[in-house]
């Protein structure tokens, strides 16, 4: 599971940042999002590629957060993309867009399948065979829902010498790997503990951006080895913050405590800062494992615990 950052910026093209978009890879499956304005620039300035793209997940109807959305779409047409698309948001995005492509007059060369979430329900909105994702109710202004990436079960490791000593017909690997026992011909019965070692931990990103603190954020992203949270202010403007439902780096950290994760990113920085020092600093003393997301950053999801 790998992210690529490629936008972390908030309020305006400050500071040289862009509005929020994020790539979520896993295994050969790409995942976007999030759409600020630029998104389809930034994938190109960073060749992240695009076209695998399949599924999009919008947190919210805010500009900076949806308005690459429509460029993104159209350009999939100049290459005359055929291949499916599905978008994940709360109400009102496929409105948006197909009024968009109706005025516009826009002929779009493949299907897209808009998945309309109710933003207040933590529930399963997607998953094959590598990952399932979440919905996380955060606390805003409007309609918002974080994403929450969990790899499915991995299947247990079968021990190679295991296969010789028993003669395992390959056929029965499957089997073997999802935790059943041998049968051997003459019918006694190998335990699947003598057959395997257990898998890897399945890793969990959540991505929450935009929120006030919020407790119904800490339970869903308990335990995540990655929370990318957002972290608009620091304490200077704490009153800022509780207006306009974001969040102090600080606060952050102390969801990121509470909900006993791995590691915190923070992002989604107001233009009045030139950097994020500050934030860091002020996250840090609350939580040690904080790191400040740049943009362009490709980074694996590692697990600490
Ligand atoms: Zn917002
Ligand atoms: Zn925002």
């Amino acid at each position: 599971m790998q992210i690529t950052v490629l936008g972390n910026g908030a309020g305006g093209p400050y500071s040289g940042r862009h509005y929020t978009a994020q790539l979520v890879q896993v295994e050969n499956h790409l995942f976007l999002v999030d759409c600020g304005e630029g998104t389809q620039m930034q994938m190109h300035a960073f060749r992240t590629g695009q076209d695998r793209i399949r599924q999009v997940f919008i947190t919210h109807l805010h500009g900076d957060h949806v308005f690459g959305l429509i460029g993104l779409l159209t350009g999939w047409c100049l290459k005359k993309r055929s291949d499916d698309l599905q978008i994940f948001s709360p109400p009102g995005l496929q409105r948006m867009i197909e009024t968009m492509i109706d005025v516009c007059g826009i002929r779009l060369t493949y299907h897209i399948d808009f998945q309309e979430v109710d933003a207040n329900q933590h529930c399963l909105v997607f998953e094959n065979k590598k990952v399932q994702v979440w919905s996380v109710p955060l606390r805003h202004r409007t309609a918002c829902c974080g994403w929450l990436f969990r790899e499915q079960p991995l299947p247990r490791n079968v021990i190679k010498a295991k296969i010789d000593e028993y003669a395992i017909d390959y056929r029965l690997l499957p089997g073997i790997k999802s935790g059943d026992d041998l049968t051997l011909p003459d019918g006694r019965v190998v335990p699947n503990a003598e057959l395997t070692t257990p898998p890897r931990k399945s890793l969990s990103y959540a991505f929450c951006s935009d929120t006030a603190p919020s407790d119904g954020v800490i339970e869903c992203v308990r335990g995540v080895d990655l929370l990318y949270h957002e972290a608009t202010f620091t304490d200077e403007h704490v009153a800022e913050a509780e207006l306009s439902y974001h969040s102090t780096a600080r606060q952050a950290a102390e969801v990121a405590r509470q909900a006993g994760v791995g590691t915190l990113w923070l992002g989604h920085f107001s233009g009045r800062y030139a950097d994020p020092t500050q934030h860091l600093a002020e996250a840090r003393a609350v939580f040690a494992n904080t790191h400040a997301t740049e943009e362009g950053e490709v980074r694996a999801v590692e697990s600490i615990f």
